[in-house]
Parts: C-alpha cells; structure tokens; sequence
C-alpha cells in the first residue's frame, strides 16, 4: 500500500560550509508536473558523498549549502505529477543521477550521457539520503521485477563499472583492471561476465584485493609490490593487455597501465585524478592505443545492459560488505571511507515521518 507522503522528511543535509553532515528534519520535495516523487528505501554511499561530508578542494569550489546529498538509491513511488502516464505509485525505481538539459545537441540526438549542461543529484540539486527525492520522470529507471534491492540500491555505480567495462569488446581478451575500490570491483566481475580471458586486478588494499578474487579476478596483485610483467609472464601473456580499465585516479595506475598494454589495445579511463597527471604519449602513439574517458552511464543503454546481466548470471553482491539504518550515518560514513570496505549501504525504510 502506498501512504500519502507528509510534508516533513529526514534527510542528511549539508547545513553549512565545513565538514560534518547532519540529520535533520527538512520539507519533503515539491513536484512538478513532469516530476516523480518516490519514498527512499535503501541508498548506496560514493566517494562523492565522502567529498561533501569531509568537505575537501572539490566540495568547497562545488557545493551550495544548504544541500541534501546522495545520489545512489532505490525506492518506491508514492506520487507522480500531471504530465507524468508511464510511472505509478507503489513501483520500484531508480533514479539516473545527471539531471540533463534536455536541449543541447547531444540530448536532441539522444547522447544524453553527453550533456555539457547535467546537473548532480546530490551535488547540483538536493539529493536522495531522505525519505523522499523528486526526480524529471525522465530521469527514472523502472526496475524489472527478480531485482534485489540492495543491488538496485547501486545501480548508479554498477552503472559506471558496466559503461568502462564495455566501452571496448572484451570476448576472450586479456583485461587490466586498476583499482578495486567498488567500481573497479564491479567491473571485474562485468568483464568476466562478458566473456574476457584472463582479468588481472591492481589494488594496493588487501581488504580489496580479496574482493577482487572474490568477483572472479584470474590474477590480483598488489602493484607496489609486483610487476605486471611478471603477471603477464605467469599467465603465458606475450603481447600485453589488450584493454585496460582504470579505477582508481592514480597516476602511477594509469602509466603502468600504459606500460603493459598491447598494441593496438584500449584504455577506458574511468577513474577521477585529483590532480594534473602526465603521461608518456608516445606509449600511446606508438603503441596505437584507443584512449576513452568515461562519465556516468549512458541513458538508458547502460541501465538495461546491468539488467539483463544480472537476469543471466552476473553476481555483484560481494561488493556489498556494510549494511546500515540511516540512523547510524555517522558509522556508515566511517565504514565508506575504511580501506576494509567495499560498498556500504543505507537503510531509509524505518523513517520518522512514514
Ligand atoms: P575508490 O577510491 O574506492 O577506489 C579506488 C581504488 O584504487 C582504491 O581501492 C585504491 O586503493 C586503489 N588504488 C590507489 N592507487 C592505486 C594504484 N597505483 N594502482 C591500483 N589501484 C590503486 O573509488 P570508487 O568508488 O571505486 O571509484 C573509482 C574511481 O572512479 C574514483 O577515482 C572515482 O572518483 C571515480 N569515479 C568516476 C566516475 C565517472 O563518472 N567517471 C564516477 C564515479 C567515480
Ligand atoms: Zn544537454
């Protein structure tokens, strides 16, 4: 049953300029005709949300309080605006995090991931850790029936790992992954999925490193510790990597990947440096390298491709190691930014006001 909404909500609020979050007592979310209203059940924590709490370089030049932050949810709709006839109270949905103009050329084409002009949940508008979030129904994703809530909780991440992960064929290549935090995490288990041969994962963590075999590495290492020629020597490996996808920022991540690539090889770029970084171009030149950067998800390609790999098998779980009520978002933000966790997750259901 679906309970009209009320006018007050919980949600996590950045009050002021500084660091710290706090759960407060906020008006629940107009809509407007194009608009979905949906009551919050579970949210998944990202490093974006981690900036914002600690409020670093980026969440200073970024972020307006006062915000509702999050963008990584799932949850049920409880009302819909005038406009809006394929979306129904009672549902179970997902919200696309880039709010899109709409207007540009990409968008006019259909390239909506291309947007110049996108606005964050979370970040540019308030976000999804609340009882309640409005979104343009352009922006929601239905979810089909078989799909389990936590992982629908994450779509908007698994949708990041799944974009990187098939930006370049990988039936029966050999793929690099730098980075087992949880997106690096979840697109090792997408490329074996998809077919790859052998899927070696870099990752200083052990924590992480452990996840990764979990979710199907064929080789992990720890790259301060071992080269991957080496690795490349164990697996019979002659030519070099033939895609690589990068997910963690760092810099030496991203040389080493150019290093033990193979010519004619792809490098997805995926992973956010936080500062300027330099690479030996002629790696790329002479090696004949694709280089691709990735941002967010296509809409809706990426969306339903996580769909139908997890209806044919595809188990993204593990990468699930913490599981918290809402009540607890001080812990839950300390296990987020733990080198001993994968995704964490926030429970919205027991909430104050429904
Ligand atoms: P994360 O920070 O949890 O994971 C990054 C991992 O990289 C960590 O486990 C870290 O130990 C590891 N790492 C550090 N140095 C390394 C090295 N030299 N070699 C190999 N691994 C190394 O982040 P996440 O949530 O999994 O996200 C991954 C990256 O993607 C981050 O940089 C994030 O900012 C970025 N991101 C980009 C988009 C996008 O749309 N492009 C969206 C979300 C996140
Ligand atoms: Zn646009």
């Amino acid at each position: 049953m679906v309970v009209p909404a009320p006018r007050s909500m919980l949600a996590l609020v950045k009050t002021a300029p500084g660091p710290g979050l706090e759960l407060r007592e906020v008006p629940r979310p107009e809509i407007g005709i194009n608009d979905v209203l949906i009551r919050v059940r579970k949210t998944g924590i990202c490093g974006t949300d981690l900036h914002i709490a600690n409020w670093d370089g980026w969440a200073t030049h970024t972020i307006k309080p006062p915000l509702v932050v999050g963008h990584e949810f799932v949850g049920q709709i409880v009302d819909v605006g005038s406009n809006v006839s394929d979306f129904h109270p009672g549902e179970i949905v997902s919200g696309e995090g880039h709010v899109v103009c709409g207007r540009c050329r990409h968008c006019l084409a259909g390239r909506r991931h291309l947007c110049a002009n996108s606005i964050g949940l979370g970040i540019g508008r308030d976000g999804a850790f609340a009882e309640y979030v409005s979104l343009p129904m352009t922006n929601i994703w239905h979810h089909w029936p078989g799909i389990d809530e936590d992982v629908a909780a994450i779509f908007d991440p698994f949708g990041n790992a799944v974009h990187t992960a098939l930006a370049f064929p990988v039936l029966g290549e050999d793929v690099l992954v730098t980075g087992a935090g949880p997106i690096g995490l979840m697109a090792t288990a997408v490329v074996k999925h998809a077919g790859a041969r052998f899927v070696v994962v870099a990752e200083p963590i052990p924590y992480r490193r452990a996840l990764a075999e979990r979710m199907g590495a064929t080789i992990v290492v720890d790259p301060t510790e071992r080269d991957l020629k080496d690795v490349q020597a164990e697996l019979g490996m002659v030519e070099g990597f033939d895609v690589a996808l990068e997910m963690s920022g760092n810099e030496a991540a991203i040389r080493t990947a150019l290093a033990n690539m193979a010519h004619g090889g792809s490098l997805a770029l995926l992973g956010l440096p936080t500062r300027e970084t330099t690479i030996d171009t002629n790696e790329v030149i002479i090696k004949m390298l694709t280089i691709r950067g990735i941002y967010g998800r296509e809409m809706y390609e990426t969306w339903y491709e996580m769909t139908v790999m997890l209806q044919s098998g595809l188990d993204i779980s593990p990468v699930i190691t913490h599981r918290f009520s809402f009540r607890e978002h001080e812990a839950a933000f300390v296990a987020a930014g733990s080198p001993d966790s994968g995704k964490v997750i926030m429970d919205w259901e027991a909430g104050e006001f429904s």
